[in-house]
This record gives C-alpha cells, structure tokens and sequence, in this order.
C-alpha cells in the first residue's frame, strides 16, 4: 500500500500543534506496520507552513494550494484531499480529531472508501495486528477497533499523542500540488476571530466551569458568584453549556473550545468527557462537584465532591467567603 497520510490543520498561515500529535500517531502506525510518511498540507499560501512543518518532522509535505481554500469548508476540503489522497492509495489517513478535523474526515472517507474511525486515544500493535482505542458513552467505556484492510480514515484525540519541540536533524522535501476550480456549494466568506474573552479566560489562576449539570441558565448564579470570590479567576464551561446558551462560545473549554491550565480548576457539573477534559487536564488542581460518583470527570480531579451542585456550591460559596472575612 502507498504511504501514511497525514493531513496537517494549518490557520492563518500556522500549524496547529494538533497536526504535530497527528504525526506522533503515524510515526506510531509505521513503527507498527512499516510503510513511510507523508504530510498534506492544505490551504491558500501554505508554503511557509509546510516548510515549518517538514523542517520540524523530517518528513516530506506537499503544500496542497487552492486560492478558494483561504478559509475552511469541509466541501472544499474534501474534495481537495480526496483528489490527492486517492492516488496515493494510503493504508492511513491520519487527521486531527478537531472540530474542523471531525467535520470532514467522515466525508472524506466516503469518498475514498475508506474505513473512518474517530476520536482514536491510543494504538496497539501485537502479533502483527493494531488495535484503536477511543472512548465511547461520554468516556465511560473505553472501545478498542480493530481497523479493516484497505485504507482506513483516522482521526486523532489531541492531547493522547504527544508531540515534543525538537527540530529533525533533516528537513523532509516540500512539493505543491495545486488544485483546480472546485465545485462546492457554497463559499466560506472568511473567519473572524471573537474579541473579548480569550485573554482573560487564557490568563485566569482559578476557572469555575459550568456543565450541563447546572440545569438551567438562572442557577448560573451560583458558579458566577462562586468565581467572583476568587481573585483572577473567570467562568467558563462545558460545550453543553454554550450550547444551552448559560455561556458564549468563546467561555468553552476543550478540544473545540480554549485550553486551560490554572492553578484550580472547578468543575461543576461536568461529566469529563474527553472532548472537555484534554482542555483543563493540565490544571495544577481539579475539583470536580458532581451527583453520579462513576463520572469519568473524578478520574482525572484531585478532589472529588459527589453531590448536588445546587447544594455544594452555596456551601463552599459561604466557607470562602468566610475565609475572606477573616482575612480581610
Ligand atoms: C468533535 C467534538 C468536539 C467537542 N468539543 C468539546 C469541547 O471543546 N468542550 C466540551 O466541553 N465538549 C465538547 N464536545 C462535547 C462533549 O462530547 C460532551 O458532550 C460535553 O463535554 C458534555 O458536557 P457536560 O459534561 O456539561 O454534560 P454531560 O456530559 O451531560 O454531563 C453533565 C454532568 O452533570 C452531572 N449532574 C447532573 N445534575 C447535577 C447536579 N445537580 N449536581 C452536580 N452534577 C450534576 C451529571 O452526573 C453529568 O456527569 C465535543 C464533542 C464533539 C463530538
């Protein structure tokens, strides 16, 4: 079979650091299952990234140039990568499991006939057989697939591949292949960024995060005022809460969200699916507050309450305030 396929997730001309830990799985996969590597950069005016990319991995990368593709579209994307994935005839395809990365591999797959599997946390390799692990019922079973012949569509958990800073002793060699007019039915505009939140969010010592467990937007109360006792601290949340619309999307936290490591993190009704956890877990102390004590959250918090929120948070909210009482 042809090489292992990497597609790289690049954005205003930079490499996502999911990209690197996409290479991290297929070093593992060709340690595995032999075949060499192969990194596919897609965009408008990516040349600079792909030499970032192929001096820092030592791996060959083609620039995949298309001038509609300076903002994302899995339309554009799909039929891009397909048009230069195909011909390779690739044992994997190896794409961040970002929501850009999850947003097209399945299509992508299809077009290819391929295999897809998603959200893969680990690989194995025994008796010439690779097992994928990922997690499954919001993270409370853990799934091991064993992939099928021909050419399988991965995407990779961040976080689960870690990728280290070193530089390769050789570059790897840049191509560009660009591709035509593309027939999509629609076209991305462009992407701004939010303005606001993201320095203080990025910033804060403590982060009271709100999960669906809050219930509704009016018990949001109880986690501002929670935060508010707290020097440098601010309130994020969940997907589940910016979904329900308690927090904007620039408060999210997790793989699709912000990236957190303050000196506490308290997760208030929050289940700790990976999706959420591989966004706080470098946290210096987790506290998670939450009613069912099998909740994946209470694998990864330093102290764990199994209570009721409604009933915790006033608690903690009174004893800190105390506290700041006696201090002041
Ligand atoms: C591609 C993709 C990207 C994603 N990106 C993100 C991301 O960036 N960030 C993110 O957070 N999610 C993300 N998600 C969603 C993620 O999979 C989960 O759906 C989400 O994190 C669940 O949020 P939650 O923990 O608040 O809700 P749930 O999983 O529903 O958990 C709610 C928890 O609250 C507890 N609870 C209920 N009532 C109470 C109470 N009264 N007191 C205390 N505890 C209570 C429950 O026991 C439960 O554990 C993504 C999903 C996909 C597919």
């Amino acid at each position: 079979m042809g090489p292992i396929v990497i597609i790289a997730e690049l954005e205003g001309g930079s490499v996502r650091s999911a990209s690197y830990e996409a290479v991290e799985a297929g070093r593992a996969l060709s340690r595995m299952e032999g075949g060499s590597l192969l990194i596919l950069a897609p965009g408008n005016n990516v040349r600079g990234a792909a030499d970032e990319l192929a001096s820092r991995t030592g791996i060959d990368v083609l620039a995949l140039e298309n001038e509609d593709a300076e903002a994302y579209s899995a339309g554009l994307w799909k039929s891009m990568l397909a048009e230069a994935v195909g011909p390779l005839g690739p044992r994997f395809v190896i794409v961040p499991h970002t929501a850009r990365g999850y947003d097209f591999a399945p299509g992508l797959a299809v077009r290819l006939g391929a295999a897809c599997i998603t959200a893969v946390e680990a690989l194995r390799g025994s008796e010439g057989r690779i097992t994928l692990t990922r997690s499954a019922f919001g993270g409370k079973l853990s799934m091991d697939i064993a992939p099928s012949e021909g050419t399988v569509v991965l995407t990779v958990q961040p976080g689960a591949f870690a990728s280290g800073d070193a530089q390769s002793a050789s570059p790897g060699n840049v191509s560009t292949k660009r591709t035509g007019a593309i027939d999509s039915r629609y076209r991305p505009l462009g992407i701004r960024a939010v303005e606001g939140e993201t320095a203080s969010l990025n910033e804060a010592e403590v982060v009271v995060a709100a999960g669906r467990g809050v219930g509704k937007k009016e018990n949001m109360g109880l986690i501002t005022e929670l935060a508010s006792l707290f020097s440098r601290s601010v309130v994020a949340g969940s997907r589940a809460a910016c979904d329900a619309g308690w927090l904007p999307y620039a408060r999210q936290v997790g793989v699709t969200g912000k990236t957190v490591a303050p000196r506490l993190y308290i997760a208030c009704g929050i289940s700790g699916t990976a999706q959420h956890v591989s966004g706080m877990k470098g946290s210096q102390t987790i506290v998670a507050i939450n009613t069912d004590p099998g909740a994946p959250i209470f694998n990864i918090a330093h102290v764990g309450v199994v209570e009721d929120l409604a009933v915790f948070i006033p608690l903690l909210t009174e004893a800190r305030l105390k506290i700041k009482l006696l201090r002041n």
